[in-house]
């Protein structure tokens, strides 16, 4: 699941990402390029300017070839030169040491500032930085630079604001050249000057510049939008439940972690499983269609009792996942519960029935996913019956799935291995006070857990299935056991092995245990099988007819733990079997002691019309044996005589 959130952040970045991206280059290319196209026009300008200039002003310096002889005249030529046109401003002139000889006013170039332009001819013009309000400077290289921001120079918003009226300066430079000749340097000082007129082009291209990168980028931001809109589609789409229209599991995934990492203060969380009961018996008889419409009013009702920073969902299986808030537990208690009332609102015609597993969350704790899991596991020890249950998890339960995943994980191994072992408890009769039979009981020998009593494997066999192919193992182990018996000539008792009711599923079971024995020739009056009463409540048919078949086969059949649980005498009535065992539970923690005893020996009685062996099972104490022998019980099984033991053992107190 968390892989799959990934997935679709990748898918998210991936495709927002580069659009963005792509946006700010093409966007910092084009002001790039355009400050570069003003760059270059704008230079391109004034070296048109300029050489413009020099030439208009070449007359007027090839008047000084000839200054020794007409000086007046010259000077005066050169004065009303420079009132006429607006090309010259000042004129200075010096020999070739640098000795001022004459100038047309106080202005003067500054000569250690002297660089050169290198679209001038070198040979003969030089130049000179003007004066200090000009906009433009020189370098020592020779390349122009424009001081101020390069927009304000061009003042494309002042020609625009303006209107286009032409004459507006918008670059004024002032630069004195050098022209020498044989005798003398003469130093012209220029206006160079840059109208809005001389812009027109520069301004045109810009603007269009500006237009289509203005619908460049308008066109991308539209793309984006539509993109992001489709994002959120598509996270509506992922993240919605078909059955309630809510939200699904994957965003409860997303959400919850967030608001466990960002947890309000004061407040505990926890996660919660919360299972209609029977919903599959509501499904088959109203159908599938009803049991979602169901689903969605339960999840309405409970979306309006769901708070702000609390998550609702939809899950699956007939069950909603929860993450809630509260202050204590008896007000967590109080809130389920009322929760469970309004619930039951909805049909009006039906109670419904919930199993809520609860995980209260821990400072520590951040994948939902693991802490709903543990809601679950806690949820599951509810049973099926038909009633509302609350349950927290508690850390038991984990340390118990842990086990419950290692005796999987080794269950095979251990099987070819034959670290099951058989043990044997013998069951002594009344009367003789001998031995009458035998009972195999399974110990696991484990390479690293050691010794392991039943009850810590048996029941998860029978959960996942196991428990077939150990009954199996068994019965084999004790067929062997028999036959080799028989070999050395000993006297056998009958040994009862034990059916899980797991058996019983399918058919056959009577000539497959038949198959087995008879691989070892061993009489079937030998050999025992105790069911247990719990088996009746799955197919009655096949219990009834597998008892017969193994009857008529000739092995004894027995009810193990009559009297434990859910015990019916009805079962007696239906089941005609050889054998019933008393349940160690008649005899222990019965508060009045002589009603447990009024009717062990009812049952005795009963069985006994009912033409069965009796069995009494888990005797600890002489008293017991006492009085189930003044009750006529047949054979008495318990500590009082022996522990199950290894058949080495067996073989050397009972053989
Ligand atoms: P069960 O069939 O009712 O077996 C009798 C249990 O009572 C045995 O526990 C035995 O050790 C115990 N017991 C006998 N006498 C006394 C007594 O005087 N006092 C007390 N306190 N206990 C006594 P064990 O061997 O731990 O087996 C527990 C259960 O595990 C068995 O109950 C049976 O249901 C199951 N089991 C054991 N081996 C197998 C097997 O091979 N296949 C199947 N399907 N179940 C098995
Ligand atoms: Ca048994
Ligand atoms: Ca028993």
């Amino acid at each position: 699941m968390n892989s799959k959130i990934e997935r679709i952040k990748k898918l998210k970045k991936k495709r927002i990402w580069p659009s963005i991206l792509g946006l700010v280059v093409i966007s910092s290319l084009f002001a790039i390029v355009l400050a570069i196209l003003v760059e270059v026009s704008i230079y391109d300008m004034f070296k048109r300017k300029t050489l413009t200039n020099m030439s208009q002003i070449k007359p007027m310096v090839d008047m000084f070839e000839d200054y020794e002889n007409n000086k007046e005249s010259i000077q005066e030529q050169v004065n009303s030169y420079i009132d006429e046109t607006s090309e010259a401003e000042a004129v200075w002139v010096t020999d070739l040491d640098g000795n001022k000889i004459w100038a047309t006013s106080d202005k003067m170039p500054n000569l250690d500032n002297k660089v050169s332009l290198d679209f001038l001819d070198k040979n003969i013009v030089h130049i000179v930085i003007a004066e200090e309000e000009t906009n433009i400077a020189v370098n020592v290289d020779g390349d122009i630079v424009f001081r101020d921001n390069i927009f304000d120079k061009i003042g494309i918003v002042k020609i625009l604001k303006d209107g286009w009226s032409g004459d507006k300066e918008i670059i004024r430079a002032k630069i004195w050249t050098i022209n020498e000749d044989n005798n003398l340097k003469v130093y012209v000082l220029q206006d160079i000057v840059i109208y809005s007129q001389d812009c027109f082009m520069l301004v045109m291209a810009v603007v269009l510049f500006g237009i289509m990168m203005a619908i460049f980028i308008l066109y991308y931001l539209i793309s984006l939008i539509s993109l992001i809109k489709n994002m959120r589609r598509i996270s509506k789409i992922l993240y919605s439940d078909v059955i309630t229209g809510g939200n699904n599991w994957l965003y409860f995934e997303k959400k919850g972690n967030k608001l466990l990492k960002r947890r309000l203060k004061n407040k505990y969380y926890a996660v919660i499983h919360f299972k209609i009961r029977k919903f599959r018996s509501f499904c088959t008889c109203f159908g599938v269609n009803e049991g979602n419409a169901l689903v969605e009013q339960l999840y309405n009702v409970m979306k309006k009792q769901i708070e702000r920073k609390e998550l609702l969902v939809y899950k699956d299986n007939a069950s909603f996942g929860l993450l809630l808030t509260y202050t204590d537990e008896q007000q967590l208690r109080d809130r389920i519960d009322a929760l469970i009332v309004s619930l039951n609102e909805v049909l009006s015609n039906m109670k419904l029935y919930f199993a809520v597993g609860i995980y209260t969350v821990d400072k520590k704790d951040s994948d939902i996913e693991q802490l709903y899991s543990n809601a679950v596991l806690a949820c599951d020890k509810l049973g099926e019956e038909a009633e509302n249950k609350i349950i927290f998890y508690d850390v038991e339960m984990n340390k118990r799935r842990v086990w419950e995943r290692k005796v999987e994980d080794d269950m095979d191994a251990a099987l070819a291995n034959h670290e099951f072992q058989v043990y044997l408890q013998p069951k002594i009769s009344t009367n003789k006070e001998e031995l009458a039979g035998a009972e195999a009981l399974v110990r696991w020998i484990h390479p690293t857990e050691g010794f392991i009593p039943p009850n810590k494997f048996i029941p998860i066999f029978e959960r996942n299935g196991f428990i077939l192919k150990l009954d199996d193992y068994m019965l084999e182990e004790i067929a062997k056991q028999q036959a080799q018996w028989i070999e050395q000539g000993h006297n056998l008792v009958p040994i009862s092995v034990n059916v899980s009711r797991a058996h019983f599923a399918k058919d056959g079971l009577a000539e497959h245990i038949c198959s087995i024995v008879d691989k070892y020739k061993v009489p079937h009056q030998f050999i025992e099988l105790e069911l247990t009463e719990s088996a009746f409540f799955d197919d009655k048919e096949i219990l009834i007819n597998t008892v017969r078949k193994l009857r008529e086969y000739g092995f004894i059949v027995s009810m193990d733990d009559f009297g434990a649980g859910y015990s019916s005498l009805n079962s007696l009535k239906e089941l005609q079997l050889d054998v019933l065992k008393l349940d160690a539970d008649f005899f222990r923690g019965v508060e009045s002691v002589d009603r447990g005893m009024l009717i062990v020996s009812e049952v005795i009685d009963l069985a006994k019309k009912l033409n069965m062996k009796i069995v009494a099972e888990g005797i600890e104490s002489r008293e017991q044996v006492e009085f189930l022998t003044e009750q006529e019980c047949d054979l008495i099984q318990g500590y009082f005589y022996s522990k199950p033991m290894p058949i080495s053992e067996f073989e050397v107190k009972y053989r």
